[in-house]
Formats: structure tokens, sequence, C-alpha cells
């Protein structure tokens, strides 16, 4: 009855049902355990009629055209006009992140800003991303004062915060997502196209699964209708030989018998506020030496809604992921052991026959919205090939 099989319906399952439905013909069945579809960035309105991000701040940003015009097909989009910019509270002060030249101007005075502005020029060259794990090599003692200055005040206690460990304990990609720009650029991101859907991620993600050959069932956890086993798939108690795309975690399709994968995990703390305005001065500020959260949000801005009654904001409070009822893993906590153990779990699906394994959990990685619709645009070419 059904060609595909899809777990999960977030981006990752999302995209490749819509593709393989549509381009690849297929009769596909989307099973999300959840009882909506979006995945993580799902949104709704909240008891006041502020649009929110039940799970987090979502911002979509890409320089992919492909992708931006495949995801452009399902939604208007409501694009930052001066992009995505962002402020750490340092002590009272907001100052623009990632770190660029015009933070180093508000820190130092203006010659020895200069100076160094120079200096940094000389030695990346002007408009490049330097991780700040890079600048703290430098054996310039000017630069390595700036590298010391950001380490303290913008990555060490937000690191702390986010992961329980320092920025040298983790993954050095991840504190290389917001490097030192040898820039003017405030913004957060430096791609091409920054927004957020006109009318919210959710009715991009209905518009994208309402397709004649797809079918979604919510509130369905995968293992009520499929077995997987070294051997093979069934599918409602029958050998199935369609394919199936696996979204979600990996550990938990084989019952955690290697142990579980570790991931932090994240408390929302909403609060509504009946003012216009939170008066942060940006959707976004970080906290990167104080406080036990990391960020706060303000929707309004983030979203682009004009019409909300008083505002609503977000403080977000990671924790360790634990496999609790109700936790959420959000982020994969990249390091060689975990990628081991992630690597044993894979080759159990090994020798199965079209299983795919796509996403942020069920790959184990970090990644972005759009590099998540690519990769997901890109298997349902591989599947599409292989079989036609
Ligand atoms: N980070 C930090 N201070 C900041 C912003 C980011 O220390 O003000 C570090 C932190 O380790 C974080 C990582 O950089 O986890 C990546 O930040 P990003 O904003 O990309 O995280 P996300 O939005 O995906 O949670």
């Amino acid at each position: 009855m059904y060609n595909t099989i899809v777990i999960g319906a977030g981006i990752a399952g999302a995209v490749a049902a819509r593709q393989l439905a549509e381009k690849g013909g297929r009769r596909v069945l989307v099973l999300e355990q959840r009882d909506h579809i979006g995945g993580n960035c799902y949104d709704k309105k909240d008891t006041y009629g502020v649009l929110i991000h039940e799970y987090g701040p979502h911002i979509f940003h890409t320089n992919d055209e492909g992708v931006y015009e495949y995801l452009s097909r399902f939604t208007d989009w409501y694009l930052y006009p001066q992009g995505h910019q962002v402020v750490a509270n340092v002590g009272g002060t907001l100052i623009p992140i990632p770190f660029n030249l015009n933070t180093l101007h508000m820190v130092y005075e203006e010659k020895k800003a200069k100076e160094l502005e120079q200096k940094l020029i000389a030695a990346y060259g002007e408009g490049s991303r330097v991780p700040i794990m890079e600048l703290k090599k430098s054996d310039d003692p000017d630069i390595q004062q700036i590298a010391q200055y950001v380490y303290e005040n913008v990555f060490l206690r937000y690191t702390m915060k986010q992961w329980g460990q320092k920025p040298e304990e983790i993954s050095p990609e991840v504190t290389g997502r917001v490097p030192v720009l040898i820039s003017r650029d405030n913004r957060y991101f430096q791609d091409k196209y920054q927004g957020v859907p006109l009318d919210g991620f959710a009715p991009m993600f209905e518009r994208m699964l309402d397709y004649e050959n797809i079918e979604v069932a919510l509130g369905v956890k995968a293992s009520e209708r499929l077995t997987i086993t070294e051997d093979g798939i069934l599918f409602d108690g029958e050998p199935f030989d369609g394919e199936v795309i696996f979204t979600g975690a990996l550990d938990e399709l084989f019952d955690c018998r290697y142990g579980r994968l570790p991931y932090r995990s994240l408390r929302f703390d909403f609060e509504h506020l009946e003012q216009n305005d939170y008066q942060q001065g940006h959707s976004v500020v970080n906290y990167t030496v104080s406080e036990d959260f990391t960020r706060i949000t303000e929707f309004q801005y983030l979203t682009g809604q004009k019409d909300c009654d008083g505002t609503t904001i977000v403080r977000e409070y990671p924790f360790a992921y634990s496999g609790a009822e109700g936790e959420i893993p959000y982020y994969a906590i990249l390091n060689a052991d975990n990628e081991a153990l992630y690597e044993k779990y894979r080759q159990l699906t090994a020798g199965l026959t079209g299983f795919y394994l796509l996403g942020r959990l069920a790959e184990y990685k970090y990644y972005n919205m759009d590099a998540m619709a690519r990769k997901a645009l890109e298997l349902a070419e591989r599947i599409m090939e292989k079989k036609g």
C-alpha cells in the first residue's frame, strides 16, 4: 500500500516525504509521534495570541538558492531587513555578537581599537571569520589579549551553561559556528536569506505535506507500526520492501542497548508580559557572563508579528538529557566517544536495504535547517536514482 515510510515530520522528514511523493510518485506514509508536524521548528499562537516557537527560537538562514527556492514553494518569507542581529549582555552593556570590529571599537578605546583592528586585518585578512579557538592560538600578545577578552566575555560562561563544558572541551565545530568576524558586519549569520516563514513555520509544513500521495499519522510512535531488526523491516507485522527514512533518535530505535547517546536538552521558560515591548532592543539577547539561562528571545521581533497584545519572551535553560519522559534531545554532544557509540548503533542498520538515516537525531549531527533540507533533497534524489 505504501512505497515509502518516513519517521518524523520535521524538516528532514517533511522535505524527503514531499520530494519522494511528488517527484518520485511514491505513496508516502509519515509517522509522527507528536501531535503536530514541523518537528522542533513548530510554532503556534500562545494563549495570548502571540506567535511563539514552542521548541526555542528558529531562524531560517541560507546561501543555498536551491533550498530557498524549494521552501519558497510552500511559504512567503518575513526576511529581516538588517539580517538577524544578536547582542550579548556583558555586565549590563550590550555588545554585537559575533564579536566583530564594531564590538572591538566598543570594548577598547579608540586608539587601541584602531591598532588592534589593523593587526587583525593583517593577520587574518579583511572579511575573514576566525573561530575563537583559532584566535586563541595566536602568538601575538595583542591578538591574544582580544582572544582572551572574547573567550571570557562571550564564550566561556555561555558554553558552560549550554554544554556543561568549557569551549576547549567541546567540538571546535560548535564554537566555530559563531566566529570572530574581521568586518563591521553585525549580523549573526552571513547568509543572503535570513528570516522566518511569513505566516509561520507550521503552515509551511502543512503545505509541504498536503499532497495527494502523502498520508500523515500523528501521535504514532514508529515502534507501534514498524519493527526494525538487523535482518529486515516489518510494517504492521509484514515484511516491508519499500524505503524507510528514519529521522528519530537511533539509540531509541534499538532500545538503547549500548547505552544512551548523550544529548543536551533545554527547558524553555515562556513569559507573557502585559506591555507592548520587553525593551531589550533585539529579538535575541545572549547572557554570556551572568544568569543561569543562555538567552532571552522576544518573539514579536523574531516573527514580525504586528498584532500582538502584550509580548511573549522565552528564557532557555540547558541541561543534560536523561531520556526521562517529556525531555527532548536537542543537541548531539559531538566528541570522539559519542561518535563511536553512534557508529555502533549505525552498524546495526548497515545490513538493511532501503533504510536511511536522516537528520539531527538520526545522524547525531548539528545541522541547520537549510543544510537539513539540502540533505533531504539529496537523499530523495539518491533513492530515486536507485529505484526510479
Ligand atoms: N556561543 C557562546 N556565546 C554566544 C553565542 C554562542 O559561547 O554568545 C557558543 C556556545 O557554545 C553555543 C555555540 O557557540 O552553543 C553555537 O552557538 P549557536 O548560536 O549557533 O547555537 P544554537 O543557536 O544552535 O543554539
